[in-house]
């Protein structure tokens, strides 16, 4: 008979659920978690889009989001013992919080549902997007009440707890404000003494060469071979951070940690083709070096990436095709990363991205784009891009150039994802995000014609995708009329907001809240049964 062998532990480290998935493998759904609730049922989300991470024995998670595992080899470094310090599946938080349990660290990315994603799909569907529900769950979890361990919270969205007001009324201690592993330990360390702590705390740039190596596998292989970006957009976090590269054998340690857990390395920097680049100079050799010494390390069969710059893709289209001769990319097997075009104006790069372009001036980005698209597809990669709507400053003759370059991408496969400005990073505190009043019929136009780009490749790129990554016939098969019911119902939608709107969506949103729009057929939940059992 199986017996679980539960304990409790000092220091309980855990993320959010949505953040203790692997979607299937595909890790550009997670942008899923930042949809509202309600607009599929809850059971059929969490099974099909967002299923859990399994569990060990003892409740910690199989595998865990990257930036858990630093805190959890950070704090082990510090010298907290192993038996004293678990990475928790946040299922089972009954199960390792205990009278013992002193310390709750949480991983975060949206604590509070408004980062951009969020905000344009809350902004446009309403309602209240699952990150921020399943972060509070953990908040409130019943074992979290009774035994009341200081509650410390760290990751991407931290910056969202800044404010003491939004601390308090959530019950939580401390909050760690960028890179936390030089910090963590003595922060911890006076928690568990019960020493008052810090409600804010900045994290420190830790040096390349102090960076500790995970300790346990994480979410969908994503292993960490860059920090930091330097292209200096004013809207980002991670341009406020050094531009830092790990050491192949720092990184080749990684892809055995992930290895042993069945896990193929994912390489996650924010423009992987600067892999030790000397400032914005490309380092070909590094980066071709990199991708041999992982693709031929033993057991690796396939190796994914994160991120790349559109601007390196066109400055080094022959490092495009090495990468994709030594990792045997063709038909199917394509390379997916997430890539930013932001705007198609110019003058928007001017004012906020210069170096986003760079080695390239302003003036050639909606070419540069262009030409990177034609590149990636050539040599079997698939960009999954975003866009931001209302920058400070953009105009309608902006918003123009946008939808004539997304026009000029229509033969490419890939995906275009537009999003709202979210006041953050250098402009953080001084300009306002952008919300559903600010939008034009221009920027519903706009919106548009991304997801019309996006439906038209996305049978295809769904179709390639799950014939080689979903191995149940089932999951594939509701995931495909999911989808394909989606699609139908948002085209007919961008249709009546075309045709009687005339683009107008704030309007239409406002019709169809009050009830004056009737909704469409429901999904055929009776088909998708056997799978929500
Ligand atoms: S290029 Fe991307 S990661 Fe780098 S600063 Fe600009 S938006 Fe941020």
């Amino acid at each position: 008979m199986f017996v679980a062998r539960y304990m409790d532990y000092t220091i309980v480290l855990t993320a959010d659920r949505t953040l203790m998935s692997e979607y299937g493998g595909a890790i550009f759904l997670g942008f899923s978690a930042c949809v509202p609730r309600g607009l599929i049922p809850d059971s059929l989300y969490f099974r099909i889009f967002c299923p859990p991470v399994e569990a060990n024995e003892d409740g910690s998670a199989v595998v865990a989001p990257n930036g858990t595992r630093k805190i959890e080899a950070a704090l082990l470094d510090y010298g907290f013992r192993r038996e004293d310090v678990i990475v928790a599946h946040p299922e089972y938080l009954d199960k390792v919080i205990g009278p013992k349990t002193r310390v709750l660290g949480i991983t975060e990315n949206d604590p509070l549902g408004i980062g951009p994603a969020t905000t344009t799909f809350t902004e446009i569907f309403g309602g209240e997007a699952y990150m921020a529900i399943k972060f509070r769950e953990i908040l409130n979890h019943p074992a979290v009440k009774r035994y009341k361990p200081k509650i410390i919270v760290g990751g991407a969205g931290a910056w969202q707890l800044r404010d003491e007001d939004v601390r308090r009324n959530l019950g939580i201690d401390t909050v760690v404000i960028g890179e936390g592993e030089k910090v963590v330990g003595p922060l911890f360390e006076k928690a568990i003494n019960g020493e008052d702590l810090p409600g804010v705390v900045y994290g420190e740039v830790v040096e390349e060469d102090k960076i500790p190596v995970i300790r346990g596998a994480t979410i969908d292989g994503i292993i960490e071979v860059a920090r930091g970006c330097g292209r200096g957009c004013d809207f980002c976090e991670p341009t406020l951070q050094r531009f830092r590269c790990l050491p192949i054998d720092h990184i080749l340690k990684e892809v055995e940690v992930n290895l042993r857990a069945g896990r193929q390395p994912l390489l996650h920097a924010e423009d992987i083709l600067r892999y030790k680049a000397r400032g914005l100079e490309i380092n070909k050799q590094a980066v071709i070096d990199l991708f041999r010494k992982v693709k031929n390390y033993p057991g690796v069969k396939s190796v994914g990436i994160s991120h790349f710059a559109l601007a390196s893709v066109v400055s080094a289209p022959d490092l495009v095709e090495e990468i994709s001769s030594i990792l045997n990319l063709s038909g199917v097997n394509w390379l997916s990363g997430q890539t930013g075009i932001e705007t198609g104006s110019p003058r928007i790069m001017d004012i906020h991205m210069r170096g986003k372009c760079k080695p390239y001036s302003p003036n050639d980005w909606p070419d540069i784009v262009v030409r990177a698209f034609e590149i990636l597809n050539k040599n079997n990669w698939v960009p999954c891009a975003t866009l931001i709507l209302g920058l400070p400053g953009e105009e309608e003759k902006d918003v123009e150039l946008t939808i004539s370059l997304i026009s000029r991408l229509r033969p490419f496969k890939s995906i275009i994802v537009p999003l709202f400005f979210v006041s953050m990073g250098g402009l953080k505190d001084k300009t306002k995000s952008f919300t559903l009043n600010d939008l034009t019929p221009k920027h519903a136009e706009l919106i548009f014609k991304c997801w019309k780009h996006n439906f038209e490749w996305m049978g295809t790129i769904f179709d390639e995708w799950s014939g080689r990554s979903i191995r149940s016939r089932v999951i594939r098969k509701s995931l495909k009329i999911i989808v394909s019911y989606g699609i139908k119902q948002a085209m007919k939608y961008m249709d009546i907001c075309e045709k009687e709107y005339g683009y107008d969506l704030k309007a239409m949103i406002k019709d169809f809240r009050s009830g004056n729009i009737k909704v469409g057929e429901p999904l055929p939940i009776r088909i998708l049964k056997p799978i929500m059992r």
